[in-house]
């Protein structure tokens, strides 16, 4: 909700809306709680539009380091409570969570090895394998950490790369 939809719902002006936010005038007790409401309002938008940006990615690269081969719908979860863990991967519940303290400071491309990461995980879980810190996962992520460097090409096709029958 912007600054402008707020004062039209309210029936007032934009400029004592940004006045009040400025702090330039002071709100009535009912306005307080109705800018809090805008600030809860705002920050459900940016979370939602954060969580729709962390889809796509998942999208891009599941085309390209997974061969689309990452089923299901994952749901993006952001925390709070996260402090020294960036991500953490749920792939029985199908949800990847990040750390919003992480998220806050971190760069794309360092997001998207962190999503690549957790995706893996996923991905192992679904194809019924080992899916923990195995070394053949720390093996494949330096494999996905090589190829954003080069041309990429998905690691997993199916039969080729990787021995989907063999066994971590
Ligand atoms: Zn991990």
């Amino acid at each position: 909700m912007t600054q402008s939809e707020f004062a039209q719902q309210l029936g007032i002006s934009k400029l004592t809306v940004s006045q009040w936010e400025t702090g330039y005038r002071k709100p009535s007790s009912l306005a307080s709680r109705a800018m809090m409401m805008l600030k809860e309002l705002r920050g459900e938008d940016k979370t939602r539009k954060i969580v729709e940006e962390i889809k796509k990615r998942l999208d891009k690269l599941n085309t390209t380091y997974f061969n689309s081969q990452l089923e299901g719908n994952y749901q993006i979860q952001l925390s709070r409570r996260m402090r020294r863990t960036k991500a953490a991967a749920l792939p029985e519940k199908k949800v990847i969570r990040l750390s919003i303290s992480y998220l806050e400071k971190t760069k794309d491309k360092e997001l998207d090895e962190i999503l690549k990461h957790e995706m893996l995980h996923c991905y192992l879980y679904e194809k019924h394998r080992s899916w923990g810190h195995t070394k053949e996962v720390r093996n494949l992520l330096k494999q996905m950490e090589k190829e954003i460097n080069n041309e990429p090409r998905t690691l997993f096709r199916e039969n080729q790369g990787l021995n989907p029958s063999r066994r971590l």
